[in-house]
């Protein structure tokens, strides 16, 4: 085993911090919460376009802190691991607000501006002719 010292441990730990630490990333991770989301319900919840949250949901993707699913022309995003929010949970605390009140803030009630499977469960998918 190769000795720690704090500059090594140090360099390791903010990987994880450099990757997520932007409002909007934070915004997406807690957006996904425990569950899963598809661009176009984080488009929703968010109100940002898809081509500006997929820009993000690629990096987080690269930096392994998401995973993703597809299932038919919907991908789903997850994180990794579910450490990320308590970070999340811990920066919140830092700044004077509720931990549990920020992690609650994800909504899993289902949106009728959004078609995912999630929101529209009755709606088949759209076979393009
Ligand atoms: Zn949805």
């Amino acid at each position: 085993m190769t000795k720690m010292t704090i500059p090594k441990i140090s360099e390791q730990i903010a990987v994880p911090l450099e990757a997520i630490a932007s409002s909007q990333r934070i915004a997406i991770l807690l957006a996904i919460g425990e569950g899963e989301a598809c661009v176009c319900h984080l488009e929703t919840i968010l109100g940002w376009r898809q081509a500006y949250i997929s820009q993000h949901l690629m990096a987080l993707r690269k930096a392994d802190i998401l995973e993703d699913r597809r299932e038919g022309r919907y991908v789903y995003y997850r994180l990794k691991n579910a450490a990320y929010l308590k970070l999340i949970a811990a920066s919140a605390e830092v700044c004077g607000l509720s931990a549990e009140g920020v992690l609650n803030i994800g909504d899993t009630k289902t949106h009728a501006s959004c078609e995912c499977p999630h929101c529209a469960p009755t709606l088949l998918p759209v076979v393009s002719p």
